[in-house]
């Protein structure tokens, strides 16, 4: 088949699909859309701007984080489709807040990049000067806050909300909960009669609901059933980890988080991390059932009848093998790879916390992920925030507390790092099983590769997610593990991650007291930085010795070429250096500890 074939049906099979193609936008819309880096359209987007585009007013019961801004602007900006100077005011964003305001004003311009609409904005904190001037140049999309909205109407005699023919009240309950209700009103009894009016909001309380009665007309209400599709009992943990680190994350998860009565599904992305993890379970002792695509029927049956039955408590798929078997109810499901789908997610974790049980769905998160995190949660219309990092919760930790209580009542995502001490701590006994056991090791390089295949051929996530991606903050330790830790640990891992974040060549107690001392305030801080330099001294000596004794040593080998090291030296000499630097790390920790009590 031609590419030019190729191409059209393509385009054939988006546009019955209910994708953006499928909108009959104007080109310069479209083009907007692809540029922003929207590959899809959300759910809310999805049930909305068909609606919205063929004229009806709409309530939407959506949140941030569901793409509810697009799911306005898109049909809006076909609708206006491009400046009309004697018009007027044609369009109106009501916001509750400036940020939200500024924030649509971004979305604006950037979707209605091949446009040339004129967008003025009206918000509280900018001189009203400035405002006139904009208004002066006719636009025709005003975004604003109510009151500022109203400063104007009441200050300019001749300013007119006549010509406006689309209205939107965004994040509608907010503008309720923040004493609108009356400017609002008098918005409204300013607008033409033929306009179209939608309202977006997370909630809908009573006044709302009367206040849409009144002022929209046979309003289509919109509210998204994703919800339902993910059990209300099961619980959603997301952890940040590197690829490497998994194999050690699952071990723990599997002896010292999760009970051993429960019955747990493992997701891996090819059947050789099926047969590794098989294998590297069978040398801890556990034994699991597996399955996979071109497995033997026979042991595929006998592996999931023992898991039907009981007799295993891990089972172990891929998702083309977990299709074709009827897996019974179960408590836990862990995403070991990240499913590249949304639609791949909801399905996996469907057969956890059913029929009133309760359960959770672990998953692992790699920074090559976290763009698929983000399409998940648009998909799922739900809020996600990173763990507050150790630095937030010593500074705030009832304040912090509150939060994360208040983010999981409204079901919002948390997502944070798997801890690396337990990783490190796991990890030695992980390399041990698979340096003794020649068949993991070679099954781990299968891995490898296999993975990398696997990589290259699964769906992009959106080019907007992925650049979302970098205006992520830092997470901080997920939740679930700061019981396991006590204070004193997360102080040391607040230490080192702030320790990873700057590294100058002094240490930090170090720069401090250089600080210090310029001031000519030498305090506690130029006390410890004189000691860190003598410990910096101490230990410089030891690891000078050490590089010697390296230097010589590779001397005597390039003499002696037929000898070769005795791994039991190599690594009598790797765990020296280990021993050196945890030495100077915990000596850090220590005086970090005592600088703190100071
Ligand atoms: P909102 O709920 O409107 O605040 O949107 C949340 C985030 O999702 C914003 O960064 C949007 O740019 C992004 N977004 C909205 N729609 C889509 C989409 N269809 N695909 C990818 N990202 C989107």
């Amino acid at each position: 088949m031609g590419r030019e074939a190729t191409k059209k049906k393509k385009m054939k099979k988006n546009a019955k699909s209910g994708g953006f193609e499928s909108l009959g936008l104007n080109p310069n819309v479209f083009k907007g859309i692809k540029r922003k880096g929207y590959k899809v359209p959300t759910p809310i987007q999805r049930k909305t701007m068909p609606l919205i585009l063929s004229g009806s007013d709409v309530v939407a019961m959506a949140r941030t984080g569901s793409g509810k801004t697009a799911a306005f602007l898109v049909p809006m900006l076909h609708r206006l489709n491009q400046h009309i100077p004697q018009s007027g005011v044609r369009a109106l964003i009501l916001s509750p807040t400036r940020d939200l305001a500024l924030q649509t004003l971004k979305f604006t311009k950037e979707l209605g990049h091949f446009t040339d609409l004129r967008v003025s904005l009206l918000v509280g904190g900018d001189s009203m000067e400035s405002q006139f001037e904009e208004l002066a140049q006719s636009p025709d999309i005003i975004i604003a806050t109510p009151g500022r909205l109203m400063h104007h109407l009441s200050e300019v005699d001749d300013m007119s909300l006549r010509s406006v023919e689309y209205v939107v009240f965004d994040e509608a309950d907010c503008l309720f909960g923040m004493g609108f209700a009356e400017q609002l009103h008098q918005i409204l009894a300013q607008l033409g009669e033929n306009r179209q009016t939608l309202l977006f909001s997370a909630t809908l309380p009573s006044a709302l609901a009367e206040f849409a009665k009144a002022g929209l007309r046979d309003p289509q209400l919109l509210r998204l059933d994703l919800e339902t599709r993910i059990s209300p009992d099961l619980k959603l943990a997301f952890f940040t980890l590197r690829q490497e680190e998994k194999y050690s994350a699952l071990l723990y998860l599997i002896r010292e988080h999760i009970g051993s009565d429960q019955q747990t599904l493992i997701f891996v992305s090819t059947k050789h991390h099926v047969e590794f993890l098989n294998l590297l379970f069978r040398e801890e002792g556990i034994e699991p059932s597996v399955c996979y695509g071109d497995m033997d029927q026979d042991a595929r049956k006998i592996h999931v009848s023992r898991f039907r039955s009981r007799k295993t408590m891990l089972l172990i798929v891929t998702d083309v093998a977990a299709r074709g078997i009827d897996i019974p109810l179960l408590d836990n499901v862990i995403n070991w790879d990240f499913p590249p789908k949304p639609k791949i997610f909801v399905h996996r974790v469907g057969r956890a916390a059913r029929a009133g049980r309760t359960g959770t769905a672990y998953s692992f998160v790699t920074p090559e992920d976290m763009a698929y995190l983000l399409d998940l949660h648009l998909f799922l219309s739900k809020p996600i925030k990173p763990a507050p990092t150790e630095e937030e919760v010593l500074q705030d930790m009832e304040g912090v507390l509150s939060r994360c209580e208040q983010a999981m009542a409204n079901r919002e995502t948390i997502y944070g790092r798997f801890p690396q001490k337990v990783i490190d701590l796991v990890s030695d006994r992980v390399r041990e099983i698979i340096d003794t056991s020649a068949e993991l090791e070679l099954l781990q390089r299968t891995c490898k590769n296999a993975f990398r295949l696997y990589s290259k051929t699964k769906p992009l996530p959106a080019k907007e997610s992925i650049r979302r991606v970098k205006d992520l903050p830092h997470e901080g330790l997920h939740p679930m593990f700061m019981n396991v830790l006590e204070t004193g640990e997360l102080t040391a891992l607040a230490f080192s991650e702030h320790l990873k974040k700057f590294r100058p060549k002094q240490t930090i107690l170090e720069a401090e007291g250089e600080a210090a001392k310029l001031k000519h305030q030498q305090g506690p801080s130029g006390q410890w930085a004189d000691v860190m330099k003598r410990k910096r001294a101490i230990h410089e000596n030891i690891i000078n010795l050490v590089h010697e004794q390296q230097q010589s040593k590779s001397n005597k080998e390039k003499e002696e070429i037929q000898l070769e090291i005795s791994p039991s030296m190599e690594k009598g000499r790797k765990g020296f250096i280990s021993f050196i630097v945890i030495e100077l790390c915990l000596s850090l920790v220590i005086v970090f500890f005592s600088l703190k009590s100071e």
